[in-house]
């Protein structure tokens, strides 16, 4: 082996270990090499408007969720690193040390409350029903039983689409997969937060389907944190306290919402 190619194996090995020596820490908010301190957050970015990309992907992941975590962090005196994982593959992340914070318009619910700590709440959500514009006879959650349904995988919709009585659900990898399976006739309805389904239908120009009145649930969105990092906790639930004072909370929500919080 010449002297030339012995270095770049040696540089190769060092450069891979190197790699494998960032991953998989179990401490929060790692600083990187320059001494910047880094918040690791989890998100699933198909869930316009909280965060997203563009069509082609290419884009910084963008929507309410993902400006309001960049400002929580640089608050907190840290730079958000944003991860796009799955929205069941989250909580795992989060458990096997790879990242410190799920900002992905996360419902607090007593199931999760076991296996994370969350932030205050940010955000009030809750579920509808998106069906085909002609469909007569879906008309609430009640018309739901023995229905096709399509929800994304290990979300709150999940979890009420399979109490349904006699539903077929079909679940999902991004809610982007549940409008097309609704649109090409493969599912009666979907369910997903109500924010998202008015976003989608508004953004896309649907006419093909509708979103129906009824709202299941309120839901609260927080920020999801490894359970018993009480100090991380705090750490947010100052900084979004900050922000709702001096009216940046207000700003991020106006841009994306287009109104003022509770109006
Ligand atoms: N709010 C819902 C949940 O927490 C959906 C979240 C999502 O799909 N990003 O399950």
């Amino acid at each position: 082996m010449s002297k030339k190619l012995l270095m770049l194996c040696a540089l190769c090995v060092f450069a891979v270990s190197a790699l494998f020596a960032g991953c998989g820490g179990q401490e929060q908010a790692k600083g990187s090499e320059d001494g910047e301190k880094v918040l690791r957050v989890g998100v699933n970015a198909d869930f316009a408007p909280f965060e997203f990309q563009d069509e082609n992907g290419s884009s910084e992941y963008q929507g309410f969720d993902m400006d309001l975590i960049r400002a929580v962090a640089k608050e907190m005196g840290y730079t958000a690193d944003i991860q796009n994982i799955n929205f069941d593959g989250l909580i795992p992340a989060m458990e096997s040390g790879n990242i410190d914070i799920i900002a992905s318009g996360m419902t607090i619910n007593d199931t999760r409350k076991q296996q994370v700590d969350f932030s205050d709440p940010y955000y009030t959500s809750g579920l509808t029903i998106v069906v085909p514009v002609d469909n007569q006879d879906i008309k609430g959650f009640a018309d739901l039983k023995g229905k096709r349904i399509a929800v994304q995988i290990g979300t709150t919709s999940m979890a009420e689409a399979q109490k349904i009585e006699g539903a077929e659900v079909k679940a999902l990898n991004s809610s982007a997969d549940t409008f097309m399976e609704l649109k090409a006739g493969n599912v009666d309805a979907v369910i997903n937060d109500l924010p998202v389904n008015d976003y989608f239908i508004k953004k896309t120009g649907a006419t093909d389907v509708k979103r129906l009145e009824e709202r299941l649930t309120s839901e609260e969105y927080g920020f999801a944190m490894k359970k018993g990092n009480t100090e991380l906790v705090q750490k947010v639930n100052d900084a979004l306290k900050t922000l709702k004072e001096n009216g940046e909370y207000d700003k991020i929500y106006e841009k994306w919402f287009g109104t003022k919080p509770g109006k």
